[in-house]
């Protein structure tokens, strides 16, 4: 029984499952890390050390191909052979050293795989990889069957505490489940028994392979999110006999890669898809199923962890980036310190975004996720002291990281709050995740002691006293030189969203990076942020239910709200608008301004700026002139760095290091801003 007294009580419950006790009901989630994929895996064991400290109950690795065919791409990490079991021991026994248990996910990708050598049901190949995959013959079925068992048998033997098979999110065993992407007509396609057959012998097999003391997960697609997906009476049915053939947890699993609904972008709202592990929970309760099910998908603190659990919606929950951005996640909330919890905002740029462009993951909030043995932080050999100007997330990452080796920090900045432009970011509709960010900064300088000065515009005659002098002193928006910019219908982004002016019905955008981006969002939007209303959200992006329509796309599609005002994006360069966005999530932007019918123009040249509003003209020739006809034009066109300070006290001949945006404005964010000032802070 939980105890009522603790500050979580259904999340700390322990759970006893196939003969191996959790000591609490928090599952680290798969994700792929690209730690995974080399020989040595002592940085993925220094990694999922560090989580196992932290208090987490069962991890989860990302995922290990059973088989070459199963590879995400090519000499991605697999396990077939004894002596891959061997190097995988290093793994295991961090996790046990630190009293955790491990389970390793099996991935077999099917038609995603990045690589020539794919396999599928049927030969048909996904928007999402360039391969067209071998359609496997019946004996190639078998021998995906064989890989699936040998490869939980070498996990077993590695020491992992269990396995989870991956059955949802359109890989593999998903592509069988599903009569679109299986046209067979042998005995694993055809009628739905048929088409589900594959996970069920899988788990049948492993299980007897394995044992009985051997937690088996099994991912089960819970909503595909793409057409001609499964319905609810199959997933259903999946999930009973799942559980019937030896699965001893049943972990959620939304949305095929391929489909064109957010599933865990920061702007999907939190927990939007517990419902479903609700439903299926339901039914177990009902038809005496145990077999513990586990929620998952924008879960990220422990309050909405514990509401999950504790409204009896399911029995565990997954948590994979939370705990990317804080390993401590599990002993703060048990400490009942969940204020200090550096919470997951959710953004991709340094997980998924880079696993994507196939670099090492990271972390934006925390850089040392994935890079545990490099980042070492240890006490400064001798306390300097050390003044950072500039309150932003540079200044604020390297005052916080140097007090807490030691050092005496004074942080100053010439505005009344912290956070510098996360205080801008936050005000866009889908972004309020980065309150959280702003409340962990806040709470960082607290907790290290870092003396903090609000309202102070610092001189260098103020930076004598100090050992070391950092200037974060962020950016200034880029001039953009366009006749008739004094224009009163010019506007910069910063009175925009600061809410400084109130805005007509049709503005024109100049410049189309993030900022842009999110100033098109801004005012394009009307209404409360569909990210806190569920219903709102899923009609706005067309979610349905899987019980009244295939895969629960919803039968009249997305249903955005209209747009507050007419909005014009535009940029001078050619191609796609926001191009340079998140690889993950460019798109969720595009298409939530395209469902705003926000007009994206490339290639233009900007003229002038008139009372009737900004003349444009085309291509390099400047071709067929055109009056974009407006209220107000604001200014998105990039930003350089602000060095005033840092070119003073250079002009003295003093040392200073500039950080962030002060440093490089070109491409800035915040994940190149906090990374660069950790660094630092470890090497004062
Ligand atoms: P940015 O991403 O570099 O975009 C600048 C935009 O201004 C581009 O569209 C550029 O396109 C245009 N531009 C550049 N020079 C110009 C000039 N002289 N005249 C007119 N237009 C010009 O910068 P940002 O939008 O200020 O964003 C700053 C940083 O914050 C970026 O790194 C961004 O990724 C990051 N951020 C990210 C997000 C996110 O959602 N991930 C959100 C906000 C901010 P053309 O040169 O083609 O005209
Ligand atoms: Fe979360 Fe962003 Fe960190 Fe990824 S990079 S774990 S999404 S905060």
């Amino acid at each position: 029984m939980s105890d009522p007294r603790a500050p979580y009580p259904h999340l700390l419950e322990p759970l006893e499952v196939a003969g191996v006790r959790l000591r609490n009901r928090v599952l680290m989630g798969s994700m792929h890390t690209g730690l995974e994929d080399g020989r040595d895996l002592q940085p993925l064991a220094a990694f999922f050390r560090e989580r196992a400290q932290g208090g987490v109950g069962l991890i989860v690795t990302g995922g290990i191909a059973p088989n070459i065919a199963g590879w995400a791409k090519p000499f991605a990490g697999t396990l077939a052979t004894q002596a891959a079991a061997r190097r995988h021991q290093v793994v295991t026994r961090a996790v046990h050293d630190a009293g955790g248990r491990i389970a390793m996910q099996i991935l077999h990708t099917g038609r995603y795989a990045y690589h020539p050598l794919a396999v599928a049901p049927t030969r048909l190949r996904s928007p999402i990889s360039p391969f067209t995959p071998f359609e496997l013959s019946a004996r190639g079925v078998e021998r995906q069957i064989r890989a699936f068992v040998r490869c939980a048998t070498l996990a077993r033997e590695a020491g992992y505490d269990g396995v989870e098979i991956m059955g949802s999110e359109g890989y593999f065993i998903n592509q069988f489940i599903s009569a679109a992407t299986n046209q067979r007509q042998d005995a694993w396609g055809g009628d739905y028994s048929n088409r589900m057959r594959l996970p069920l012998e899988i788990v049948q097999r492993t299980r007897e392979a394995v044992g009985p003391d051997f937690i088996l997960i099994y991912r089960l697609s819970m909503i595909d999110l793409v057409p001609g997906g499964s319905r609810w009476d199959e997933v259903l049915t999946l999930g009973r006999a799942v559980a019937a053939a030896g699965a001893s947890i049943i972990n959620t699993g939304i949305g095929w890669h391929e489909a064109r609904i957010p599933t865990i972008a920061t702007s999907v709202p939190r927990a939007a898809f517990t419902w479903l592990t609700a439903r299926l929970k339901q039914a177990f309760v009902e038809e005496g199923i145990t077999t513990p099910l586990v929620a998952s998908n924008r879960i990220n603190t422990p309050e909405v962890a514990e509401s999950i659990l504790a409204d009896g919606a399911a029995d565990l929950v997954s948590m994979a980036r939370p705990l990317l951005a804080d390993p401590d996640f599990v002993v703060k909330a048990a400490q009942g310190r969940a204020q200090d919890i550096n919470t997951c905002i959710a953004c991709n740029q340094a997980c998924l975004d880079h696993v994507f462009q196939n670099r090492r993951a990271g972390c934006l909030v925390n850089p040392r996720a994935c890079h545990e043995t490099e980042l070492v932080v240890r006490p400064a050999t001798r306390a300097k002291r050390i003044a950072v100007v500039g309150a932003g997330p540079a200044g604020i990452t390297a005052a916080t990281w140097a007090a807490e080796r030691g050092h005496q920090v004074q942080l100053f900045d010439r505005d009344q709050a912290i956070g510098g432009q996360l205080n801008m970011a936050r005000r866009i509709p889908g972004k309020e995740e980065f309150d959280e960010m702003l409340r962990y900064l806040g709470r960082r300088i607290q907790a290290t002691g870092v003396q903090l000065h609000l309202g102070i515009e610092v001189q260098p005659r103020d930076l004598v006293d100090f050992d070391e002098v950092v200037v974060a002193t962020g950016v200034k928006p880029r001039d953009p030189r366009i006749p008739g910019q004094e224009h009163p219908k010019v506007l910069s982004y910063l009175q925009v969203l600061r809410g400084q002016v109130p805005v007509g019905p049709r503005v024109a955008i100049i410049g189309a990076g993030g900022i842009g981006f999110d100033v098109a969002e801004f005012l394009a939007h009307q209404g409360p942020s569909t990210t806190l209303d569920l219903q709102a959200w899923q009609r706005e992006w067309g979610v349905g239910d899987p019980a009244l329509s295939p895969g629960g796309l919803a039968p009249e599609g997305p249903q955005p709200w209209p747009a507050a005002r007419e909005v014009f994006l535009l940029q001078r360069s050619q191609g796609k608008l926001g191009a340079g966005l998140g690889k993950t999530t460019g798109w969720i932007h595009r298409t939530a301004l395209k469902m705003k019918r926000v007009q994206m123009i490339a290639g233009v040249n900007y003229e002038r700026i008139e009372d009737r509003g900004l003349l444009i003209s085309h291509g390099p020739q400047r071709e067929d002139p055109q009056w974009i006809d407006c209220d107000h034009i604001v200014i998105c066109a990039g930003q350089e760095p602000l060095r005033t300070l840092a070119d003073a006290l250079q002009d003295q001949g003093r040392r200073v290091h500039v950080l962030g945006g002060a440093r490089v404005a070109g491409e800035l964010d915040a994940k190149r801003a906090i990374d660069e000032a950790a660094r630092w802070a470890l090497s004062v």
